[in-house]
């Protein structure tokens, strides 16, 4: 009985100890942030001078997709997009040297480079010269490079970026370009594109040089592998998709951990959706990519609440679909897309961080946005 009655007092000696506890630790209750709050205090908060550059593209996202997105898109936030929050916002103009309809090969690369050139050209200008890409740049400033898209790696706009070809059509040797060129984190999608199509030596950067992870569920197992990071990541996610996906934001806040260092780092994000569905004549799914772009820049935005000497830049390459807004005709939603090619309409641009004011209410050029990020790059 005795025994009883001390284990009853130790129990209650115990719960009185534990809520006692809870009492003198006194913690100040947090005061209940939404989403919204939080990305708006981070847009209206002081940035630096940045270390770490984060463009995202919304391969073929027009000004109408982002529009219509926030009312028929699936999986927007409670207060609509991330995108809307930002306000620095401005447009920027597409054509490229070639054409007055740009391709994503001539738009990447001036958005790579600040040079236009001929549709199908990959970081080359209009002759056929290579010209220095944001990866080559970043590197050469002593950044780490990340490169992240939901196509394959060997697409028009990471190759742009990245490296040089003549014509985007050459996927072979895009793929072995891009696998040489080793960013320190690469992420797309379709393991065996990549595989069957090294050559001899590239086979053998891709085996001793690479951290390899087949499918997003091992990213985070591959990367803390080598967790000094001392070889390439490259990681195959499963891609875009006509619903609104967290995979691509998912990968960037994987790579944003990857990237992190004294010196920076240099981040491209591509959401190919927005373009992929304008072609398929699907404008669910192209508004359902806006919202996975979305929540790259929401994941982008809170990485910037640690690390304000960051910028992000987001825009698109060019419009696809000729997307139009509601008016009191309009029946169905699939009546808005018009075209299944790409247009010459000018694209959104928005930017946060240190001097993004710039962007504010213009109509710039898509060559001096990168004109813009270069300058960032190259901390001037
Ligand atoms: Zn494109």
């Amino acid at each position: 009985m005795k025994k009883f009655l001390a284990i009853i007092l130790s129990l209650i000696l115990v719960f009185s100890l534990s809520a006692c506890g809870e009492k003198q630790d006194n913690k100040v209750e947090e005061p209940k942030v939404t989403l919204k709050e939080q990305l708006q205090g981070i847009i209206n908060s002081e940035f630096e001078t940045p270390k770490n550059i984060i463009f995202i593209i919304g391969d073929g996202m027009g000004p109408n997709d982002i529009t219509l997105a926030e009312e028929h898109a699936e999986g927007v936030y409670d207060f609509g997009l991330a995108l809307n929050l930002i306000k620095n916002h401005g447009l920027a103009t597409t054509h490229s040297a070639s054409d007055e309809v740009t391709d994503s090969a001539a738009s990447g690369t001036a958005l790579s480079t600040g040079v236009k050139t001929n549709n199908g050209y990959i970081g080359k200008d209009a002759s056929g010269n290579d010209l220095k890409t944001m990866a080559e740049l970043a590197r050469e400033m002593g950044k780490k490079v990340g490169i992240i898209t939901d196509e394959v790696i060997s697409g028009a706009t990471p190759t742009a970026f990245t490296v040089h070809n003549i014509s985007r059509t050459n996927t072979a040797e895009l793929v072995n370009s891009m696998i040489k060129f080793k960013p320190d984190v690469l992420m797309g999608k379709d393991y065996n594109s990549v595989f069957m199509t090294l050559g001899e030596d590239e086979r053998e950067i891709f085996e001793n040089d690479y951290v390899v992870a087949k499918k997003f569920i091992g990213f985070k197992g591959a990367m803390e592998s080598d967790p000094n990071c001392e070889k390439s990541f490259l990681g195959f996610l499963s891609g875009y998709s006509s619903i609104a996906s967290d995979e691509l934001s998912l990968c960037a806040e994987l790579a944003f951990e990857r990237l992190k260092n004294d010196k920076g780092f240099f981040l491209m994000i591509e959401s190919s959706g927005t373009d992929k569905y304008g072609h398929g004549n699907d404008i669910k799914g192209k508004l359902n990519g806006v919202v996975t772009l979305d929540r790259t820049v929401a994941a982008a935005l809170k990485f910037m609440e640690k690390n304000p000497d960051t910028l992000l830049i987001i825009t698109s390459d060019h419009e696809t679909g000729g997307v139009k807004l509601p008016n009191q005709d309009t029946k169905y939603l699939s009546d808005l897309l018009t075209v299944t090619s790409h247009t010459a309409t000018p694209v959104r641009v928005f930017g946060v961080g240190k001097g993004t004011e710039y962007f504010k209410d213009k109509t710039v050029d898509n060559t001096d946005i990168a004109k813009f990020v270069i300058k960032a790059i190259k901390g001037e």
